[in-house]
């Protein structure tokens, strides 16, 4: 058995809590490696690393911190198949999701090269006689990230990329579900010239996850899962000084008017509600289609759709259109929230319960689930199922179609598929949720543009990527200097102001 390992200081280490938890082969059910879940002590040992390496990195000019990242990205293409294999293997996607997962994590690396740009400062001339006022972006020190297990490349790296650019030291703690892939960016991450101690990558579970909150050397925390934990990271940082952001769970409703292009829109339903088995925070989980009539044609042009759907290992290459969950509590999860939908009077219209792949029987496969007659109290519409279950809910007018997205408790993405301008423009200026889609299913902004959530899918300020990461990752510092031309007079008592 494999027993993988923590990455500190520039090198593979056991693990030496002695607590392991098991990576799964999702598509067959073996258990592949044992993670080591790290105790306060061993996350200690990898903030002591990065506290020592951090003020030398920093002190490098921001130019040449980002050609560390160029060198990375040209690695990143340079090994794309053996990352997407290693993610997909853990994970379950498919391998071009993989290659996805990894690219959508590499545009953010490439915008990360902009750091001297990004990281200039503000300057005012002779602001007063002879004085002069400037803000500088400053790294934070030692920052930490907890990702999830969902997009085990691109995530770890739309947080250590700028904080890295930044100047700051990161310490990682990936999902226990699939650490592989963390651990080769780190790697990666060396081979392109980084210093050892900048990047590590502490594997873990709430143990480690607790001692990097209580820890007084850790500046910042940027974390992405499930709302309560979320919640939790949020409060609990907070309230030891620390600066943290957030982001968590999502039920994202697509609302298909009258006049929307039905096979458009059935085509986008399809994938952003089954693509990668629904385990995606931008997935769409609920469709809402306007008046009967144009809920009767979406399930129409849906089922056919669905009832097409090739589920399958990664292993069968581009062959398949989505893999296995990602355990066997997930998958009993879902069960149970379907079970729950049919028990509170939801209609199966496509019923995936009995679904099973030759040799592949202990795999965590869940076959397509398509709910019709949905209502707002059933535990499938209030709950993020987060597997391959789409569910609808039919709307009489655009107003209550509104006022349903609105009303979730959830506001991460949401989308409109129309031909009408009023409408889509209506909807994206008024939609209490962060992203939003106009006949796009997925609206996961480009890494250049922000990401995040509004209501419970967020806890924070600022949002990943984008300007907001340059500014989670650094603190403002401004300079007034007096350079008179002579000092004459004697102290000022009085607080100075601009006439
Ligand atoms: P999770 O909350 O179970 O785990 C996320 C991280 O928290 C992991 O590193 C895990 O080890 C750690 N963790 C788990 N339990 C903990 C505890 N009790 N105390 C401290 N730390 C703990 O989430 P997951 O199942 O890995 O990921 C799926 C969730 O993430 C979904 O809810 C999904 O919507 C959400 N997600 C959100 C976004 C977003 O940007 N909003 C993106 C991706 C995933």
């Amino acid at each position: 058995m494999q027993e993988l390992t923590h990455y500190l200081n520039g090198a593979h280490v056991k693990g030496t809590s002695g607590r392991f938890a098991d990576v799964m082969n999702p598509a067959t059910g073996e258990v592949q490696a044992k993670c080591p879940l790290a105790s306060k002590a061993e996350v200690e040992q990898a903030v002591a690393y990065a506290a020592a390496a951090q003020p030398g990195w920093a002190a490098v000019n921001p130019q040449r911190r980002a050609r560390v990242l160029m060198k990375f990205v040209d690695l990143l293409n340079r090994d794309m198949n053996k990352l997407a294999e290693a993610l997909s293997r853990e994970h379950g996607k498919t391998l071009p999701d993989a290659a996805g997962d990894v690219q959508r994590g590499l545009e953010v690396v490439e915008y990360c090269i902009g750091a001297p740009q990004l990281l200039k400062g503000e300057y005012t001339d002779s602001a007063g006689p002879g004085i002069d006022m400037y803000s500088m972006r400053q790294a934070l020190g030692v920052t930490a990230g907890i990702t999830p297990f969902n997009f085990p490349a691109m995530i770890p790296m739309w947080m250590f990329a700028p904080a890295i650019a930044c100047g700051n030291a990161f310490i990682l703690k990936p999902s226990e579900r699939d650490p592989s892939v963390p651990l080769m960016l780190a790697e990666l991450m060396e081979e392109a010239g980084l210093p050892k101690g900048i990047l590590q990558v502490v594997n873990g579970d709430k143990e480690a996850v607790d001692a990097i909150l209580y820890d007084q050397t850790i500046q910042s925390i940027g974390f992405v899962g499930s709302t309560p934990i979320a919640e939790y990271i949020y409060g609990t940082g907070c309230a030891q000084g620390k600066r943290v952001q957030c982001f968590g769970g999502a039920k994202n409703h697509m609302i298909v008017m009258p006049d929307a292009d039905m096979d458009q829109a059935a085509d986008a339903l399809v994938g952003a509600g089954y693509g990668a088995a629904g385990e995606r925070c931008m997935a769409i989980s609920v469709a809402v289609p306007v008046g009967d009539e144009t809920a009767d044609r979406l399930i129409d042009a849906l089922v056919p759709r669905i009832e097409k759907l090739k589920v399958g290992p990664y292993t069968a290459g581009t062959d398949v259109d989505y893999g296995p969950v990602v355990t066997a509590a997930a998958k009993a999860n879902i069960e149970r929230l379907v079970q729950s939908g049919i028990d509170q009077g939801a209609k199966l219209v496509v019923d995936g319960r009995d679904f099973s792949l030759q040799g592949y029987e202990d795999g965590f496969f869940v076959g397509p689930h398509l709910f019709d007659n949905v209502t707002k109290d059933m535990d499938i519409y209030t709950t993020e199922i987060f597997g391959p279950v789409l569910s609808t809910v039919r709307a009489q007018s655009y107003a209550e179609a509104l006022r349903l997205a609105m009303d979730h408790e959830y506001g991460n993405g949401t989308a409109i598929f129309t031909r009408d301008g009023d409408a889509a423009r209506d909807f994206a200026n008024r939609v209490n949720v962060g992203m939003v889609g106009i006949n796009v299913p997925i609206p996961v902004p480009l890494a250049y543009h922000t990401f995040g959530g509004w209501k419970k899918s967020v806890f924070g300020d600022l949002n990943q990527h984008g300007p907001d990461a340059f500014k989670f990752y650094t603190r403002t510092k401004t300079v007034t200097s007096r350079w008179p031309s002579g000092i004459k007079e004697g102290g000022e008592f009085s607080i100075p102001v601009m006439e």
